[in-house]
């Protein structure tokens, strides 16, 4: 009750907040105002006082934009989030958009229709990327709507004193012994891609990209081990824009060293104006822009100067280096450990009919990884999700929807770490009683799509639309298949979530694959109300020695660097192929070895008797 009071009133305050944005493109105040969720950093995940579109409708889901006209209020968001959505938003003033519905506009045909012609629709420029903006101005142009971009936020203005202060925690470096590549060498490279593009500067704006090319860290946004700033880098200068408060006198050495002096440290918040006075003393100066960045950068270098595309920091920096795949495999084997310890006690407890439940699991398997060495913290919050619950793809375990974990229910488990010397992202199914045989066949078919993906070979920068394929095709046969993309990248000790590559039917223009890159290989089959399946290993992109090389291109293939058993007694034997038990034989036999040396160090013999009762030969 309290919060639909608050939510209320908010939304009366920014209508009169609208009314009174009067500029020479909204003289009448404005009809509109979008609220994405979204940062000046385009994080995936906001802090908190970057949560306006939650700030202002109540919903707390990932993804959503919210509109707000005179008379309406809205809320855009897509399948994962209608249940949650309906629950959250206050019924009187809120109405939720179904995205993806047949019957659901997009925000730009509402907008088209609904407001009359020539009306002022109002964003905040630095919540939305430069692409969705400009799909904002086209969808509304035919109807003489005016884009507005505000100076001032004005859900910023309704939410007043009570708004969280910007985050500003420590940042440390990241020594050379896990980086591999010192911040002078990476800034050279960044400027020779700068001469091939024709461009003069390139102005840096994503936090993960400056995190890895200065090889700071830091825990400004949770889970991501990033700090807010910015960057410019130019033929001659280097310049990061950061609160100077953060920087650890280890970091201030860190950065000397590795620049070799060369580096200029300026105030976070100047990042706008240092552009504009960057512009002014070189006004025929081409300055290179992510169409990932937030527009309002977009707005501050004049169209004349500004070459909007794709930043080469992310392709350079998925592209991993051998200090970092060394730090990566090795912390894979140790995180693994901490997973064969965690359901090994897992299946002892759920056997023995002890009260346990997705929260508590959870939180024991975080007490696990806390006692792995070099671990940082999780690298995204645990979905861990018995039955039905396993069937809800993004399911964030809440003590209200959390349930006991049985011999009856299938669990899923999705989790990952944050180490020094590198990031996990790893998911495994299991049931602890006995499964229906439809449910193991579902399992064995989303497994023949993991291991047909993981065991293929292909062609350099192959696009990851054509992979995603091979993960399904199993599942495809019988008239399954499942709603996400196969796999993404993955930072090192940076984002579990990282471009410019992806394994799905959408990546069709990206970079495609190279040696070096780290993949996930994640299909999935869920079954609403009734269970989930996702099987998902981190693999590196390695060469393959083929017998031919058509058009001198080489031939890659994956490499698993997670080490956790499959589980053997959901697969349906007479559904997998020689090779495919060769591949799992393999697998396991590859767990044993990397694994129980380590669990031998702490005398872990029940998890090592585990592992060896998982990993049986089959066939
Ligand atoms: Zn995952
Ligand atoms: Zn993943």
């Amino acid at each position: 009750m309290m919060a639909t009071r608050i939510h209320s009133t908010s939304l009366r305050s920014l209508r009169q907040a609208m009314k009174k944005e009067i500029t020479p493109a909204s003289p009448a105040g404005l009809h509109a105002y979008v609220i994405p969720t979204g940062d000046r950093h385009q994080n995936e995940y906001l802090a908190d006082c970057d949560q306006h579109r939650q700030f202002i409708s109540g919903f707390t889901g990932s993804c959503g934009t919210a509109v707000v006209t005179d008379k309406k209020a809205l809320l855009w968001t897509d399948g994962r989030y209608f249940t949650q959505a309906l629950q959250e938003l206050d019924e009187h003033h809120w109405q939720l958009m179904k995205l993806g519905l047949p019957d659901t506009p997009t925000i730009e045909s509402y907008l088209s229709k609904e407001l009359p012609t020539n009306s002022s629709i109002g964003l905040d420029p630095s919540t939305m990327s430069i692409d969705a903006y400009n799909d904002l101005v086209k969808g509304v142009q035919d109807s003489g709507h005016e884009v507005v971009c505000c100076d001032v936020n004005p859900v910023n203005t309704v939410w007043g004193k009570d708004r969280p202060a910007l985050e500003c925690q420590p940042i440390v470096p990241l020594e050379v012994c896990y980086t591999g590549e010192v911040c002078h060498k990476k800034v050279s490279a960044v400027r020779e891609k700068l001469i091939d593009m024709q461009c003069d500067a390139l102005a840096v704006t994503a936090l993960d990209d400056i995190a890895w090319l200065f090889n700071l860290r830091g825990s400004d946004i949770e889970y991501n081990p990033v700090f807010f700033s910015y960057a410019f880098v130019s033929r001659d200068k280097l310049v990061l824009f950061v609160d100077e408060s953060q920087l650890t006198p280890a970091a201030r050495s860190h950065l000397s060293e590795e620049t070799k002096s060369e580096l200029d440290v300026k105030d976070y918040g100047q990042f706008h104006v240092y552009l504009k006075a960057y512009v002014d003393a070189n006004p025929s100066c081409r300055i290179l822009v992510s169409n990932r960045s937030s527009q309002d950068v977009a707005n501050t270098v004049p169209k004349k100067n500004s070459v909007v595309g794709s930043s080469p920091i992310p392709l350079m920096k998925s592209v991993k280096n051998t200090v970092e795949l060394k730090g990566i495999r090795e912390a894979s084997i140790r995180d693994s450990a901490a997973l064969c310890k965690y359901f090994c006690w897992l299946e002892k407890e759920v056997k023995s009919n002890r009260n346990v439940t997705e929260l508590s699991a959870a939180e024991q398997l975080l007490m696990f990884r806390k006692n792995v060495d070099k671990f940082m913290g999780p690298s995204f919050e645990t979905i861990s999700g018995s039955g039905p619950n396993g069937a809800v793809i993004h399911y964030r375990v809440t003590p209200e929807t959390s349930r006991p974990i049985t011999k009856e229910e299938m669990y899923l488990c999705d989790s990952g770490g944050q180490y020094k010397d590198g990031t996990t992202d790893v998911t495994r199914t299991m049931h602890f009683g006995e499964a229906t045989p439809h449910e193991k066949e579902c399992y064995t078919r989303v497994l023949k799509g993991h291991i047909k993906l993981a065991s293929t070979t292909f062609p350099e920068k192959c696009r990851g639309a054509l992979l995603d394929t091979l993960a399904r095709t199993a599942l495809w046969e019988v008239g399954l298949d499942f709603n996400h993309g196969t796999g993404h990248g993955v930072g090192a000790y940076l984002n579990v979530h990282e471009g410019p590559q992806a394994i799905s039917p959408r990546a069709t223009k990206d970079a495609g694959l190279q040696a070096g890159m780290l993949v996930t290989d994640e299909p999935g089959y869920y079954e609403a109300e009734s269970f989930g399946i996702r099987i998902e290993n981190v693999c590196v992109v390695v060469k393959k020695d083929t017998r031919f090389m058509f058009n001198d291109r080489d031939y890659l293939t994956l490499r698993p660097m997670t080490l956790v058993p499959y589980e053997t007694d959901l697969m349906l034997t007479y559904l997998l192929t020689a090779d495919e038990i060769e591949y799992i034989n393999t697998y396991h036999w590859e767990c044993q070895q990397q694994v129980i040396p380590l669990l031998n160090e702490k005398d872990d013999t029940d998890t090592i008797r585990w592992l060896l009762h998982k990993t049986k030969v089959i066939g």
